[in-house]
């Protein structure tokens, strides 16, 4: 009997990378009939998150986790999340060399986090690809990297001109993802290496598609990734084929009028600091509007604390809201600790509005639920991600920080009422419904998406054939 061919998939640490790639296998699983491993690297344990999300896999997709990596002390203490993803990554290579010799992959897929792994799977003869879990644009600036790196002198936030990537709304150097916030950090460096191996691999795939993103796909294909194939399979939707177990929250929306709570959550990691934390409880409060608020202990070091950990295993995050508010609120609000179904919160009929960090899936299942949105971004490309969805698209409203950096409880009460209740919020809804219908276009049966990720599939078979 003629073997179904075998793609190997290799998420790095963190559900924002694990999410869509598993949500990737499924679809060539369902539609295209492949053989799928996914390759768990791990830092630590795994989380209850991650193993929520590995046990409810199909069984026509096996998963193999590699030997936890510890990292020292000063190792976990000290550089960004971007900087332990790829120490975690280096540190599982070898392993992950045994398994792909185990198995006959005729493809493997990486995040370019794990761009280094592509080098394993040239030397076995196993065609190397990267799944890029953002947009266009940020791909746009990764190609670009090289040569802005070469003919910049000064620290791109310094830049008096907006950045103008081809294809792209222009965008100011303060606004970049983080790590090119500076230059001489272990991260800017790490990305300037990753964006230089870009073309070891024989096509990037990216969660994205035509009718959102068109322009800067183009300009992608004709000028900056020139000659190397690019799949926009996106959106991939999240979540949407989990079971999930009935949770506090969604009883709670089930007794809410249809479209009338915001959703406040910052992604899967991300945090607030103290004084952060307790004007966002005032102004939701303020606001008057319902809500539901996924809590996370706050943080005044970093807004990616929670990236990488466990954050259930915490101690208890609504001990750190504001005295009296989750007995002022009832009614209101509902405020829930660490984690949320998030997917399943969106497609609820009385979710109305989302407050996001921006982090891209978040963005896309928000699109695929046409919920408007109210750009809070904290860290990684969410700024990027916040021009593009408030300035570009058009689906956002953004609330404005303070001299003294924060966000405060009144310009957050402003733009909830704005974005629930007000003119602004009914523009950006009426956008945000176009744009669904876009990415419903995109995944029909002969939307742009799906014929994409066929032209990926015949590719990959005829590959297994030979
Ligand atoms: N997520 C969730 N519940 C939460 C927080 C996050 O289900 O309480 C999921 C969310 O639906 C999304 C992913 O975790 O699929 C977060 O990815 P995103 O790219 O938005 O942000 P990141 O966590 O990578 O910063």
């Amino acid at each position: 009997m003629e073997q179904k061919p075998h793609i190997g998939i290799l998420p790095s640490p963190g559900m924002g990378h694990l999410i869509p790639l598993v949500e990737f296998a499924k679809l060539l699983v369902h539609h295209h009939d492949f053989n799928i491993t996914c390759i768990i690297p791990v830092l630590g344990s795994p989380s209850k998150a991650m193993k929520a999300v590995l046990h409810a896999l199909p069984t026509t997709i096996d998963h193999v986790f590699l030997p936890p990596v510890i990292l020292e002390e000063e190792e976990m203490k000290g550089p960004r999340f971007e900087v332990q993803t790829i120490l975690t990554l280096t540190r599982s290579l070898p392993p992950l060399r045994d398994v792909l010799k185990s198995t006959r992959f005729s493809a493997f897929v990486v995040d370019p986090f794990g761009i280094d792994a592509l080098d394993i799977a040239k030397e076995l003869n196993i065609s190397p690809y990267i799944f890029f879990p953002t947009n266009a644009f940020a791909l746009s600036l990764i190609f670009h990297l090289p040569k802005l790196d070469e003919t910049v002198s000064c620290e791109y936030r310094d830049l008096p001109e907006p950045l103008k990537l081809p294809g792209c709304i222009p965008i100011h150097g303060r606004d970049l993802a983080e790590p090119f916030q500076n230059r001489t950090s272990e991260s800017y460096k790490m990305f300037l290496r990753i964006a230089k191996r870009f073309r070891l691999a024989e096509g990037i795939i990216v969660n994205t598609f035509m009718g959102l993103e068109g322009s800067a796909i183009k300009a992608l294909l004709e000028e900056e990734a020139k000659n190397l194939p690019l799949y926009p399979v996106g959106p991939i939707q999240s979540g949407s084929s989990n079971q999930v177990e009935e949770s506090d929250c969604l009883r709670w929306l089930g007794n809410q009028p249809h479209g009338s709570v915001l959703f406040v959550c910052f992604g899967s990691g991300g945090t607030l600091s103290y004084d952060q934390t307790n004007e966002l409880a005032l102004g939701l409060e303020l606001s008057g509007q319902k809500f539901l608020w996924v809590v996370r202990t706050p943080n005044n070091e970093s807004a990616d604390a929670a990236y990488l950990s466990d954050q259930t295993l915490y101690n208890n995050p609504l001990a750190f809201l504001p005295k009296g508010f989750v007995e002022r609120t009832e009614g209101q609000g509902l405020a829930v600790p660490s984690w949320a179904p998030q997917a399943q919160v969106l497609s609820h009929g009385s979710t109305g509005g989302f407050l996001t960090h921006c982090g891209w899936n978040s963005s896309l299942e928000s699109i695929m639920q046409g919920i408007p949105l109210i750009a809070w971004p904290l860290y990684a490309e969410q700024k990027m991600n916040a021009v593009l969805l408030a300035e570009d698209l058009k689906v956002a409203l953004r609330p404005k920080t303070n001299k003294n950096g924060l966000i405060d409880r009144e310009e957050i009460a402003k733009v909830v009422k704005g974005l629930m209740d007000g003119e602004e919020g009914k523009k950006v809804r009426n956008r945000m419904k176009d744009i669904k219908i876009a990415a419903e276009k995109a995944l029909n049966v002969d939307g742009s998406s799906t014929k994409t990720l066929s032209k990926l599939a015949s590719k990959w078979k005829n590959h297994s054939s030979f």
